[in-house]
Formats: C-alpha cells, sequence, structure tokens
C-alpha cells in the first residue's frame, strides 16, 4: 500500500483474494471479493478470476511492489490459499470499476450446461476468451468450461 500526502482523500478498500479448492488435478480459479465496509461486514464477492485475469490487473498499476505480487503467488499457490491486498482509491465506484471490468478480462457471467444431468449453472468469471476451468455439478460430473467470446450485451460498440 502506498501512503502519501494524498491518502487522506483517498479510501483504502480491502482485496481478498483466495484459491478455490482444486477440481481433478486443476487448481482452482480465484476468488474476488472487495471489503467495501471497512471491516465493518465481511466483503463483498466481485466474482471469481483467472490466474491470468489477476496477473493483469496486478500487473497494470504500480500500486503492488514485487514482493507483495510474489506473496500473492506464493499465498494461492495453496489450495484454499488467501490474501488480503490493499489499495488506495478515491472512492469505491474507481475501485470496483477496474477489478470488475478490465479490459481483456472483465467479469462477465459465464453460463453452462451439465452434459450428464442437464443442471444449468452461471458464475461470474473474469477470465480471457479461450481460458478454461474445470466445475464439477452437483451430480458429480465434472466439466471443462470454456470463457466464451464477448456477446453482443457486452461489446455494444462492436460489429454484429
Ligand atoms: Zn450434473
Amino acid at each position: 500500500m502506498i501512503s502519501s500526502a494524498v491518502a487522506s482523500v483517498r479510501k483504502t478498500f480491502a482485496i481478498v483474494l483466495a484459491r478455490l479448492p482444486r477440481i481433478a488435478d486443476m487448481p482452482g480459479l480465484i476468488s474476488l471479493k472487495v471489503d467495501t465496509t471497512e471491516g465493518v461486514k465481511a466483503p463483498a464477492r466481485v466474482g471469481t478470476l483467472t490466474d491470468a485475469a489477476l496477473r493483469s490487473r496486478l500487473g497494470h498499476f504500480d500500486a503492488h511492489s514485487a514482493n507483495e505480487i510474489a506473496a500473492v503467488r506464493k499465498a494461492l499457490a495453496i489450495d484454499s490459499g488467501e490474501i488480503i491486498l490493499y489499495e488506495s482509491w478515491p472512492g469505491l465506484a474507481g475501485c470496483l470499476q477496474f477489478w470488475h471490468s478490465f479490459i481483456g478480462s472483465q467479469i462477465r457471467p459465464v453460463e453452462w450446461t451439465c452434459e450428464k444431468c442437464g443442471a444449468p449453472a452461471r458464475e461470474s468469471i473474469g477470465g480471457s476468451t479461450g481460458e478454461t476451468f474445470l466445475r464439477r455439478c452437483a451430480c458429480g460430473q465434472v466439466m471443462r468450461i470454456t470463457i466464451p467470446r464477448y456477446g453482443w450485451a457486452e461489446t455494444p460498440a462492436a460489429q454484429r
């Protein structure tokens, strides 16, 4: 965390990152929560990130030192490992906008249907198009899910 003369007009937010349990032999994705209440309530869940999506976010600003980024990597190398980063923002909106809508891996709903029992599933996941991850359905079936291309709703300016 960077403290400076402008820190008084900025707020500090806790970014809570946690490695989800591994499925088969693949590490889980990373759960992203932001503490919007300065510890009064449990942090709000923003979504789930792939490793690449987290890396691009952490590398975007110089807000985190190489040591901090190494600590994140180390903490998240462990199943269910968790680490909290602190970031200073002028307000909550900017903080959430950055973490939620990072260009190239913005958090958006990903939907799939279990190929065994047909149960629908939907999760908010930040990843790049074509990245894959595993999910286990309540019925026990493990499915490989691929982050789809952006649909029209996410890219209103795109030509269809
Ligand atoms: Zn199922």
